[in-house]
């Protein structure tokens, strides 16, 4: 079986995939004017701060949008499966796989929290799944 696709991996994201392997979600928040930002990237769109540090999230959140992507297909992928914009409740969007549910079954503004994957080689994947009530 083909090896699932890694990230690539920079100073300025390291946190958010360390932060992963240790079960942890974490959002970039700027050190000057507090505003969180995802992807992380080194500077703050606001007031062009490079000074950040980090939140922990409380992994819980909304889906904005979903598809179910179908071509081209990769070997390591179990079809179909749901990408999906994930709305956290701290305000931030990011972009995640939605699991334990078919898609049929999904639906905008449902309710998720995070859960992570961990692969044969130690690499933790965060993803979302239907929030427990
Ligand atoms: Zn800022």
């Amino acid at each position: 079986m083909a090896t699932p696709l890694r990230p690539s991996i920079s100073p300025d994201t390291e946190f958010f995939w360390n932060g992963l392997r240790e079960r942890l979600l974490f959002i970039q928040r700027c050190s000057s004017c507090g505003a969180l930002r995802h992807p992380p990237r080194p500077m703050c769109p606001h007031c062009l701060s490079t000074e950040w540090d980090t939140i922990e999230s409380a992994g819980r959140g909304t889906v904005h949008s979903f598809v179910m992507p179908q071509h081209p297909q990769f070997p390591f992928m179990d079809y179909p499966y749901i990408v999906a914009l994930i709305d956290l409740a701290e305000g931030i969007r990011l972009v995640s796989n939605l699991i334990g549910i078919e898609p049929e079954n999904a639906w905008i503004d449902m309710p998720v929290e995070v859960c992570f994957t961990e692969f044969d080689d130690g690499f933790v994947l965060h993803q979302f799944r239907p929030e427990e009530r």
